[in-house]
């Protein structure tokens, strides 16, 4: 898509800090990162999100976050650990589907937040969920 940042990037049209690349996907930094080392894991092709997705993108960019990217990330920058997230529609910012790969640190800070306030008792959100 020719207005999409990442198809932008996958075409070498804009910049980016490319980690990892090979024929269906490529791995870049992120430019706002949450931790040090967060980086974005995109397909080649042009997705806008998870249900859309041809699900060999899923289980390459696992083979590869096992095999190279996580033992990358892990004995260069020395992380605890690794958030794995990705968004669909609400809280998207790119429509181009991606996985942020985000290096944790012990006492690094990070927090996912929420409101505790709109939250419904589990067992009526569970009631929604499976009513017949
Ligand atoms: P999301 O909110 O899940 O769509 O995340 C989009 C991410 O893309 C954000 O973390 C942005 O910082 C990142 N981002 C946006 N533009 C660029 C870019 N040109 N290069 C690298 N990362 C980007």
């Amino acid at each position: 898509m020719n207005d999409c940042i990442f198809c932008q990037i996958v075409k070498g049209e804009i910049p980016a800090s490319k980690i990892y690349e090979d024929e269906k996907i490529l791995v870049f930094l992120d430019v706002n990162p949450s931790t040090n080392g967060h980086m974005l894991v995109i397909p080649k092709e042009h997705y806008q999100d998870l249900f859309n997705l041809d699900e060999e993108i899923i289980t390459h960019s696992v083979k590869v976050i096992k095999e190279k990217l996580y033992p990358l990330i892990k004995s260069k920058l020395n992380c605890d650990g690794l958030t794995i997230c990705q968004n669909n529609g609400y809280g998207q910012e790119v429509k181009h589907f991606h996985i942020h790969l985000i290096p944790r640190y012990n006492d690094d800070g990070f927090v996912n937040s929420y409101n505790k306030d709109i939250l419904l008792p589990n067992d009526q959100v569970y009631s929604t969920l499976i009513e017949k």
